[in-house]
C-alpha cells in the first residue's frame, strides 16, 4: 500500500452526535458533495442514514444520481444551480432542487416538471440566488401558477468562521428573517458548520447544513475543536532510506542538501496523492508522534524527509507515516489554504479504509 486514508465511521457518528447538541430541534442536512469532502459519499451517507439522518445535500446531478444509485434513503438536494439537461432526470430520481432564478421557474413552466425545490435567497455571499424582492417574487409565482412544491428556502454564510467579521454574518442571519418565518415552507435554513458552532440562537431556521464538522474538523481556531474526534487521516509508509555519506541535493530544482551523516527517508507518497507541493521544503509529517521535516519538492509519487535523530534507529522500509490527520487546520494553515482543500484534494488513488 503507499498511501491511503484511514476513515473512522463510528467517529462520524459521534460526531454527528455532538452537532446535534448544537442543533438542537433543528433538523440535521449532512452535506456530503465532492464525494463525502474526499471521504467517500456512499459509505458516509449509508451510515449517517442508519443513524437516522433524512436529509442530504450534494452539489450537483452526478452526486445525487451516485447516492440514489446506491440506494440511500433520504431527501437529496442539489445546492447547485442544476443545469436545464440535467433537471428532467433529477427529478425522475426524486431530487429537490435549489432554485436561485427566473429561468430555471420559467424551465419548470415549460416543462412541466413540477419537483420539490428551495429557494435560494443571497443574504451577502454572491454566489447563487435571489435577491430579498426577487425571492419574494419567485415564491409569489411558483405558487399561484403551481410550478413547483416548495420545501425548502434557504441563503449561504460567508464569514461565519471569521469572528472578526461577525456583524456581517448577523446581517445575513437578519436579512433571512422574513424567509425563516415562512410557515408555509418546511425547511428554513442558513446555517453551515461554522454557523452552527457559532450563531444557532441567532436564528430560528430549522434545518442545518453540515458538512465539515461531521469530519471532525472545526474550521477556525476553537476550543471547540476538543468536543470533536478526527475522522481520518492520511498515511504513507517510507519506501527508501538513504544514510548520507556525501553532501547532496534533494529532488527535483535543487533548492535543498542533505549533509553527511543525514538519513533521507523517501515516502510513497505525492502531489498527485493530494499531498500538495506547497508542503516541499519544511511540512511536518509524524512518524510515532515525532515531527520530520519535508526536505527538497515534493514529487508526484514520493516525498522525502528528513529523519530526526531520535528517529534513526527506529525507521525502516515501511514505516508508517501520518501526513495529515488531527492537525489539518494547522496544516492548511501554513500553507494558505483550508482544510476543506485539503481533504477533498485526496488524490483517487488513495486507497480509503473504513475502520
Ligand atoms: N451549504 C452550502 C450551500 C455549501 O456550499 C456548503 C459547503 O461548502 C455547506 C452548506 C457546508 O459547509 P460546511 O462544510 O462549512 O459545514
Amino acid at each position: 500500500m503507499r498511501a491511503w486514508a484511514d476513515i473512522n465511521l463510528d467517529n462520524l457518528i459521534y460526531n454527528l452526535n455532538i452537532i446535534k447538541e448544537f442543533a438542537g430541534s433543528k433538523k440535521i442536512m449532512c452535506v456530503i458533495k465532492a464525494d463525502g469532502y474526499g471521504m467517500g459519499a456512499v459509505e458516509c451517507a449509508r451510515i449517517l442514514s442508519e443513524n437516522g439522518v433524512e436529509n442530504f445535500g450534494v452539489a450537483c446531478y452526478e452526486e445525487g444520481y451516485e447516492l440514489y444509485k446506491a440506494g440511500i434513503k433520504g431527501e437529496i438536494l442539489l445546492l447547485g444551480a442544476t443545469p436545464f439537461e440535467n433537471i428532467a432526470d433529477a427529478v425522475k430520481c426524486g431530487f429537490q432542487i435549489t432554485i436561485s432564478s427566473f429561468e430555471q421557474i420559467d424551465f419548470l413552466r415549460r416543462n412541466n416538471l413540477h419537483p420539490e425545490v428551495h429557494i435560494k435567497v443571497d443574504t451577502g455571499m454572491g454566489r447563487l440566488g435571489f435577491s430579498h424582492e426577487e425571492a419574494l417574487k419567485a415564491i409569489k409565482i411558483i405558487r399561484d401558477e403551481n410550478i413547483a412544491d416548495i420545501v425548502g428556502v434557504y441563503s449561504h454564510l460567508s464569514v461565519a468562521d471569521m469572528p472578526e467579521k461577525d456583524q456581517f454574518t448577523l446581517d445575513q442571519i437578519e436579512k433571512f428573517k422574513v424567509f425563516e418565518k415562512m410557515e408555509s415552507i418546511k425547511y428554513k435554513h442558513i446555517l453551515n458548520s461554522s454557523g452552527l458552532l457559532r450563531f444557532a440562537d441567532a436564528t430560528e431556521s430549522n434545518l442545518v447544513r453540515v458538512g465539515i464538522i461531521l469530519h471532525g474538523v472545526v474550521p477556525f481556531e476553537s476550543e471547540l475543536q476538543k468536543k470533536f474526534k478526527p475522522v481520518f487521516s492520511f498515511k504513507t509508509k517510507i519506501i527508501f532510506l538513504n544514510k548520507i555519506t556525501e553532501k547532496t541535493y534533494v529532488s527535483y530544482g535543487n533548492t535543498e542538501t542533505a549533509e553527511p551523516g543525514d538519513l533521507i527517508a523517501t515516502m510513497a507518497v505525492g502531489y498527485a496523492d493530494g499531498f500538495v507541493r506547497e508542503f516541499s521544503n519544511g511540512g511536518i509529517v509524524e512518524i510515532d508522534g515525532v515531527g520530520c521535516r519535508v526536505i527538497g519538492k515534493i514529487c508526484m509519487d514520493m516525498t522525502m524527509i528528513k529523519i530526526p535523530e531520535e528517529l534513526k534507529d527506529k525507521v525502516q522500509v515501511g514505516t508508517e507515516v501520518t501526513i495529515i490527520g488531527k492537525d489539518i487546520l494547522k496544516k492548511a494553515e501554513c500553507i494558505g489554504t483550508i482544510p476543506y482543500e485539503i481533504m477533498i484534494g485526496l488524490g483517487r488513488r488513495v486507497a480509503r479504509f473504513y475502520i
